[in-house]
């Protein structure tokens, strides 16, 4: 009788193991570390990937009294399910919100693995492009075509590399690849189950979030968490620590819509993409660059320019001082965008 008992308590327990284990996505068998927190206020993280899997855009979480609040949730399932098991690390608080900064496939991904309870909060247009097509679009297309490409080209790298150190290099490359690859396979674009058009906040014990669209920029919908309290702002992708795509941008609003979020009180940027950094100049240097992408791209198409040679000729070079700039052009996706903008129909 006991003998029975034990057996069927190691059954019940496998069944336990098994139903836990079938939780986990595809593509998350990484090694280390897929996170770096930065922890830039109390409670206020930034995680931004160590290369152990990919993640490519940044999101940030916040510590509350009773639960946590997520900010864009990465490039898939995957993804966002580790960033989940690592905050975990930091905190058992459960995450009861999401906030997803805009819909691009690199910061809203991650939304399938969230609970139905947890609420997931974007702008109305963010919900419209998951909803429809957002994984039609050229920016994730370009994407997720290009990877098995990439994976055969580092399998003929591996096979002929010699040096042990740039051979685990390779190695690694083609693991985060296929990993990400096996997780663009599950992927269920889930919307935001929770809309904005300009503003919305949420109060967490003496903390105030707030939800702001700014105005259109980097796509017609993106939002800004600020945090006055704790002068703290993420900005997803519409000022990120660098350039930002422009593929659904609209580059002659954008540096307007900036000029509402310099009159915002804060003194802590955390980006979709790179490092936290507190110099607000560089909202400047992006306006700057904005205004200047329109007006030499949109010289360019009046002269008749296809927008291929457009991308080649258009010189920004001037803002190399401030920005990421190796030499003239700007990336075609951008120009394509800014001449169908051009011709009315984006
Ligand atoms: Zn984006």
């Amino acid at each position: 009788m006991k003998r029975l008992a034990l057996v069927m308590t190691i059954g019940l327990l496998a069944l336990v193991a098994a139903a836990a284990q079938s939780r986990r996505p595809a593509g998350t068998t990484h090694t280390g570390k897929a996170f770096r927190f930065n922890q830039v206020k109390p409670g206020i993280y930034h995680a931004v990937g160590t290369g152990s899997l990919a993640v490519v855009g940044n999101s940030s979480f916040i510590v509350n009294d009773d639960d946590v609040i997520v900010v864009d949730d990465h490039v898939s399932p995957a993804a966002a399910w580790v960033l989940l098991e690592e905050i975990k690390t930091v905190t058992n608080k459960p995450v009861r919100t999401v906030i997803n900064t805009h819909f691009h496939f690199d910061h809203a991904h991650g939304n399938q693995i969230f609970d139905p309870t947890v609420q997931i909060i974007g702008h109305e247009f963010t919900r419209r492009m998951l909803l429809n097509n957002s994984t039609g679009m050229p920016l994730y297309q370009n994407y997720l075509t290009g990877m098995p490409t990439q994976i055969e080209g580092l399998k003929k790298q591996i096979a002929s590399a010699t040096d042990p150190a740039a051979k685990a290099k390779l190695q690694t490359q083609l693991q985060v690849t296929e990993n990400n690859l096996a997780s663009q396979k599950e992927l269920k674009p889930t919307p935001p189950n929770t809309t904005l058009t300009t503003q919305m906040a949420l109060f967490r014990g003496k903390r105030e979030i707030q939800v702001r669209f700014l105005g259109r920029g980097h796509t017609a919908g993106d939002v800004v968490v600020y945090l006055p309290n704790e002068k703290v702002v993420m900005t997803g992708d519409f000022l990120t620590a660098g350039l930002s795509n422009m593929s659904d941008s609209f580059p002659n609003e954008w540096a307007d819509s900036l000029d509402a979020l310099k009159k915002l009180d804060f003194d802590t940027v955390l980006p979709g993409h790179g490092d936290a950094f507190t110099d607000k100049a560089k909202i400047e240097y992006f306006q700057a660059y904005l205004r200047d992408v329109w007006s030499d791209v949109s010289r360019l198409k009046q002269q008749g320019v296809s927008a291929e040679d457009a991308s080649k000729r258009a010189d920004l070079t001037k803002h190399k001082g401030h920005l990421p700039i190796q030499g003239p052009g700007v990336p075609l996706i951008g120009v394509q965008r800014i001449y169908s903008l051009i011709d009315g129909k984006p």
